[in-house]
């Protein structure tokens, strides 16, 4: 059973019990009222009767005007004070026998099971002498009143049931309309047919919407989990493929090797080839890491220019005779992830190295501009042809592999502009080939709301 017909029949079956109860309710009171009012009739005519009898000086009774033996279904009996009948007729199958009670109102049953009211008072005469007067009225049934009641009540309660009903159901199927979205949704992303697929319920502050968002954002964090793994597959078997060959050839030739000389020459291609493999690993993880979101960036306000200064001084692959000049404007503090953005510059560094002249510069410039960063890395080195410039940043792109030397992987430059946009910032890049090439980079100095959500 779905949870909107459970829901709706969950809400009829409280008002049927709401109903039933209000039903109740409404015929107990109807048959007390009732009840009451009989009692109140026996009660004002016997107490008028009461008034009416008196006893003349011979001892007869008599009846004054106003008196009546039956009046309203109450019947009056008159007795004498051992119990005999004097005046009066009973109803037909009345209680007899019943003791007499001053002023007591009381139930009694006759033989065939009616009840009868009973109200007695005792009428003295003289000082010794006196009657009694009693009241004897049937407990009127009640059902005939509250069946017409109940009637009316029922039909109109009943309607009042289904009505409810039906609009119990109606707004059930409306609030559970999105949450259907959300099932099929799930479902098709659960059989794996369409990842990109959303929910897209509009923005709101109810439950199902906010449901909704949550559900959107973690197919949005599964499909980009997927496809960074899809790429980490296909380029890491892409770009696996030829140093595994030049390898495996390698090893071949050098079986048919004799001299110390030649086994030197193809170790040292099998060294390059797998250092090649070790950079490319490396990065490929990294980058895919960073995509998948299983390495959350993690920022923190510090200082920048010490970082940069520190990265600068600390520069390790720096060949002899190139000069590093460096222009940090001081006490620069952002808010970054000391890690990539380390990551970011020790690559921008690698390439001005690595494409840079012999016996040439590097400049590392630090600024901090109208709220902005500015971290540029400028070489006097080969340059970059202008119909090139816009491909460095792509996958894989190498301009001339054989620059690139065994640890080029031409993943460093896409990597970089993925941590600039980690930092809401952009990298650029001018270059004259031939005279050398300036990388620059730039993000917003503060916190921003967008660099919270990542
Ligand atoms: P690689 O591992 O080959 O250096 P990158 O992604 O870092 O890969 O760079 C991509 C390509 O861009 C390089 O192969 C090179 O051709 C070019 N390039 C990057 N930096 C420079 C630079 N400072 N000067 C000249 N060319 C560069």
């Amino acid at each position: 059973m779905s949870v909107k017909v459970k829901l709706t029949a969950w809400i009829t079956a409280l008002l049927l019990v709401l109903v039933a109860a209000s039903l109740l309710f409404l015929m107990s009171v109807t048959s007390t009222v009732v009840t009451e009012n009989a009692a109140n009739q026996l009660e004002t005519t016997v107490r008028s009767n009461l008034t009416a009898v008196s006893q003349a000086e011979d001892g007869t009774l008599s009846m004054g005007e106003g008196f009546s033996f039956v009046r309203s279904g109450v019947y009056t009996l008159l007795y004498n004070e051992s119990g005999a009948l004097l005046a009066g007729q009973p109803p037909l199958d009345s209680p007899d026998n019943v003791a007499f009670e001053n002023g007591s109102l009381r139930t009694d049953y006759a033989a065939d099971g009616d009840a009868y009211y009973i109200l007695d008072f005792w009428l003295p005469f003289g000082w010794d002498d006196g009657l009694w007067v009693r009241g004897l009225m049937q407990v009127p049934e009640s059902t005939g009143v509250t069946e017409d009641l109940l009637e009316i009540s029922l039909v109109l309660l009943l309607l009042m049931v289904a009505v409810g009903g039906v609009g119990a159901y109606v707004v059930v199927r409306s609030a559970f309309r999105p949450l259907g979205k959300i099932v099929s949704a799930a479902e098709s992303i659960g059989e794996g047919r369409d990842l990109s697929r959303r929910i897209g319920l509009k923005p709101g502050r109810d439950e199902v919407s906010r449901l909704a968002t949550a559900f959107d954002s973690m197919f949005a964090r599964l499909e980009q989990s997927f496809e960074a793994e899809k790429q980490f597959t296909s380029d890491a078997s892409h770009e696996l493929r030829t140093p595994i060959a030049v390898i495996l050839a390698q090893c071949a030739e050098a079986s048919h090797h004799d001299t110390p000389e030649e086994h030197r020459q193809d170790i040292a291609v099998i060294d390059r080839q797998a250092r090649k493999m070790q950079a490319l690993v490396q990065q490929l993880l990294q980058m895919t890491r960073l995509e998948q979101g299983t390495q959350r960036a993690t920022f923190e306000e510090a200082d920048l220019s010490e970082l940069v200064s520190v990265l600068c001084e600390e520069q390790p692959g720096l060949p002899e005779g190139t000069t590093l000049h460096t222009d940090i404007q001081p006490d620069v503090t952002a808010v970054f992830d000391v890690m990539l953005l380390s990551r970011l510059l020790q690559n921008l560094m690698n390439n001005a190295i690595r494409y840079g002249r012999k016996n040439g510069n590097i400049w590392v410039t630090l600024r901090r501009m109208d709220g902005e960063i500015l971290l540029s890395v400028r070489d006097d080195g080969i340059g970059i042809a202008p119909d090139r410039l816009d491909k460095i940043f792509t996958r894989f792109y190498q301009a001339d592999p054989s620059r690139s030397g065994s640890n080029g992987t031409g993943l460093g430059l896409t990597m970089v502009r993925q941590i600039a946009h980690l930092h809401s910032g952009e990298v650029t890049v001018e270059s004259a080939e031939g005279k050398g090439s300036c990388f620059t980079l730039r993000f917003p100095a503060t916190l921003t709301a967008t660099l919270e959500e990542k």
